[in-house]
This record gives structure tokens, sequence and C-alpha cells, in this order.
């Protein structure tokens, strides 16, 4: 699928450090997951390149941070124009390396793009305080000034938008960063720093570290113990992000974390079931049912189960599953052999404790190598199956039933993680009443997918730290200093 690039010099293979494209003597494969084939092969980066990086990052920090706001806000207007302008080749790269349709991979591309454009406006209004004064012969004035090198290591679901949520906030405010993209996916990552280089960001202000699995902890210990690193913003995993958290305590260093997330979707008595239909299917099976707000637990009222069930499961048979590249497809692999023994291992602890296989259930085995799931229904599922507690991570929807409000909350809110929920209801009062008692960082109400650039996005709980895009998604980068001025 790479040859059919109309740029072919986007596709990087080796790391960028300071300006200059870096190889490794070792290095490690690119596997498309609808396939089993290889790729490419790319250089497996180390602790002494992060070294390297991080002191390139250090050494353009001053020059970037002494740039204008309008400067640095006028070359990532130029880096998201060049993302756009070569949205095709970067969402073929994304569908051969991730698995996702092509036209969801060309959607990425743009999501990811409007955080560069985003970002570029928003450095123009990174604005600090006069306070009024508690001595007449004083000024109290409040500074936002960038934190400094900062790093992001990002995941394989969403290769660029991760990215680019976390970049260009960083290179707004004025900080220089390193990134570890996921090691499944550095193949977009590296076409989107090859773009920012033609965009003109200067050398040393992007630097990226492919690196294998092994490697990438090698660098994120790093990353973590480095001092002149000062933020640490990642996106994976709560696993990995309480190790960050811990690696960062010596350093008290200032961090990041969109983690892991168990959404629930509830669908009330009083909503418009064909709306919560189409507005489950969509929040489910994304990606394949791989993004961490996608809906891991349906609840439904008990008047209107049964109809839920059925429309919802023959909504999910159009589902069309193969090879991102084919135009009909909607659902793709899955992007590792473990993430399918996952996904089955919860579908059979289900019905081992007494779910009922509306639809799907099994691996696909008739579509060569790849890694393929039938989307699939489970009715009758109960709290004490794994698919209630862990994130399943695949094309997975067990749909379980509820008599009232207060049953659907406390079971919506019974887990350690809170990032996104959704709910369906037309009744004004119940809308107020749910959304503020769902212990979550997003409530989607009435729709099933909730982000954009311009909002908060993140969680609460163990579910992370922080929030990315709008205008708080810049606060992360900045330090607030205050600056009182006497004998006036
Ligand atoms: P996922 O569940 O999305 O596979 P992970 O949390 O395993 O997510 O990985 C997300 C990112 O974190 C990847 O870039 C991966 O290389 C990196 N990573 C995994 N383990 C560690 C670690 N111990 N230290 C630093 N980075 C890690």
């Amino acid at each position: 699928p790479l040859t059919l690039l109309k740029d072919p010099t986007l596709l990087k293979t080796d790391g960028l450090i300071d300006g200059q494209w870096r190889t490794a003597s070792s290095r490690f494969d690119v596997i498309d997951p609808a396939t089993g084939c290889k790729l490419a092969d790319v250089a497996n980066l180390g602790p002494a390149d992060a070294q390297a990086a991080i002191a390139a990052a250090d050494a353009a920090w001053g020059p970037w941070k002494a740039r204008t706001v309008k400067e640095r806000s006028v070359l990532l207007r130029k880096w998201h124009d060049l993302l756009m302008a070569h949205q095709d080749d970067l969402g073929r790269i994304m569908t051969a390396e991730q698995g996702k349709p092509l036209a969801e991979a060309k959607g990425e591309v743009a999501y990811a793009a409007s955080f560069v454009e985003w970002f570029a406006e928003e450095a123009k209004r990174i604005n600090g305080e006069t306070l009024p004064t508690f001595d007449n012969n004083r000024r109290l004035l409040v500074l936002r000034q960038p934190i400094g090198v900062c790093a992001a290591i990002t995941p394989w679901n969403f290769p660029l938008a991760m990215i680019t949520r976390k970049v260009a906030p960083a290179l707004a405010a004025g900080c220089t960063v390193v990134i570890k993209p996921a090691e499944l996916t550095p193949l977009t990552a590296l076409a989107a720093t090859e773009l920012a280089l033609r965009a003109g960001i200067p050398a040393g202000v992007l630097n990226v570290l492919p690196a294998d699995s092994e490697q990438s902890i090698a660098i994120g210990k790093l990353l973590c113990a480095s001092e002149r690193v000062r933020h640490i913003s990642f996106t994976g995993s709560t696993e990995v992000g309480r190790i960050l958290m811990a690696q960062s305590a010596p350093t008290v260093k200032k961090i990041s974390l969109e983690l892991g997330g168990n959404a629930p979707f509830i669908v009330f008595d009083d909503a418009d079931i064909d709306s919560a239909v189409a507005g489950a299917f969509v929040s489910k099976y994304r990606n394949a049912g791989q993004t961490c707000v996608c809906s891991n637990r349906i609840y439904v009222q008990e008047k209107v189960y049964d109809e839920f069930v059925q429309k919802f499961a023959a909504k999910v048979l159009t589902a069309k599953v193969g090879n991102g590249f084919d135009a009909e497809v909607n659902q793709g692999p899955l992007i590792e052999e473990a993430a399918v023994l996952k996904v089955q291992r919860h579908v059979d602890d289900a019905v081992a404790k007494g779910a009922k296989v509306v639809t799907g259930g099994r691996r696909l085995q008739n579509l060569g190598s790849g890694q393929f799931f039938e989307p699939t229904v489970l009715a009758d599922a109960t709290s004490d199956m794994l698919c209630a507690r862990e994130e399943t991570f695949g094309p997975v929807a067990p749909i379980f039933k509820f008599k009232t409000e207060q049953e659907a909350i406390a079971a919506a809110n019974d887990t350690e993680f809170g990032l996104a929920s959704y709910f369906y209801s037309r009744d004004m009062g119940r809308i107020f009443r749910v959304g503020e008692a769902l212990e979550y960082g997003m409530v989607g109400i009435n729709v099933g997918v909730l982000a954009t650039e311009h909002v908060p996005f993140g969680g609460v709980k163990q579910s992370g730290l922080g929030r990315e895009g709008s205008h708080h998604g810049i606060d992360d980068y900045v330090e607030i200093k205050y600056l009182c001025l006497g004998d006036i």
C-alpha cells in the first residue's frame, strides 16, 4: 500500500534529532495488521539518542521561546496546511500501519491538523494578568511562560492526533519537544515530522525517537529522570501512566496523562431509540472499538431493552469488516494478535457467566492472516464479567439491563476510570441530574462522538490528569510566574 503514495519522500524510517535524520545500528519492523506483511523497518533508537534529543531540545528552547508568538503561530499554521495538503498520503500510511479504514484515517489527519490550527491561533492568546495592588508603592503582574523541554509518549490508536494534541500546544507556548511515538505506528509520526521540517520548524524544536517496546521503556526512564525535561505528556494505558508518574516523582515533573476508560453508554426509556442505536454503534465500533472513549458498557432501561438489543444487533450486522483500503469496509483489523486474544477472552468469560451472544463472538478466519474480529453484541451482561470491569478495546458491546435512574448512575460510576460517558434521554430534568452525577471528564448526551479540537478532552479518577484541546490545552505547557514590583 505504501508504493501508492503521491509523495514517496514522506516515508521516513529514521529518527529526528536536532533537525538531522538519525539512523541506528538496530531496526524494528512495522507490520500491516490487515495482512501481517512487513511495511518497513525503522531505526530503533535508544537512551543515548534520547540524551542527544533532550540536549538538542534544550539548546533550541532559548531561541524558540524568544520568537514572537506571531512567528510561532505562522510556522504552526504552515505545518497545518502541509498536513492537510498531504491528507491522502498521511491517511494511506496510517491505514497501512494501524488498520483503520482509509476514510477514518483521513478523518484523523483532519482532526490532527485541527489541533495545529487551533494552537497556532491560541499562541497569540497566552495572556498574563495585572492584579490590584495591596500597596500603592507596588505593582503586581502574572506572566505565563513556557515550561521548557517537554516529552510526549504516544499510542498507536490515533497515530497522528495524539501527537499534534501535545506538540501543537507545546510549540505554541514556546516549548520544545521530544516525541517517543508508539512502536506499532512510527511511520505516520515520522511523515508528520518531515512536514514540520518542511514548514520551517527549526532544528531541535521537534525531535522524534522511534523505538521498539524494549527501547521505549529505556527511553521512558531516561525522559522521566532528566532534570532538563520539565513536562511529560502521555496517552496510553493506565498501567504505563502509573509507571511514568512514579518515575517522574524524583524530578517533580509536571505530567499530563490521558489513560484508559471504561465508558458507560446509558439508554433511558424516554430516549429516541433509533438515535441511541446509531450513537451506540458509532461510539462502540469506531476504530474497531480501539479508542479510549469507545463505549465499553451499554446500559439499557428494562422497558426498552428488547427493542434496543434487536435494533442494535440489526445495525451491527450491516458492518463490513476487512482491509481498511477496501472502500466498503467500516471495521478494520485489530492492532495485534494480543488484542484479538483479549477480546476473545472477554467474550468467552461473559458467555461462561451467562451472557448471550446476539451476533458475532469469534475471530474472523476467512480474511487471510490479519487480526479480524466479528463485531459482537452480548445481551444479559452482568457486573461480574471482565467486560464490565476492564476496557475491552475491541468490537464487543455487552448490554446490561437496569430498572431505575439511580441504579444506572451507580453502575456507570462503579469503576476506577472516568474518561468518557454517554447517555440518551429526552427528559430535561434527567439530562441535568445524570449529566451532573456521572463521575467522568466528558459526558455525551444524545451523541455518540464528542471530541473536537476546541473542547477540553480528558478524564477524572484513574483516567488521567489535565485536559487536551481547547484554551485549557495550553495550561500544562506554561508556568505561572508572579512579579511583584516595588519602589513605584
Ligand atoms: P496501549 O495500551 O495503547 O498499547 P501502552 O500504554 O502500552 O498503550 O503504550 C503507549 C505508549 O507508551 C507507546 O508509545 C509505548 O511504547 C509506550 N510505553 C509502554 N510502556 C512504557 C514504559 N514502561 N515507559 C515508557 N513508555 C512506555
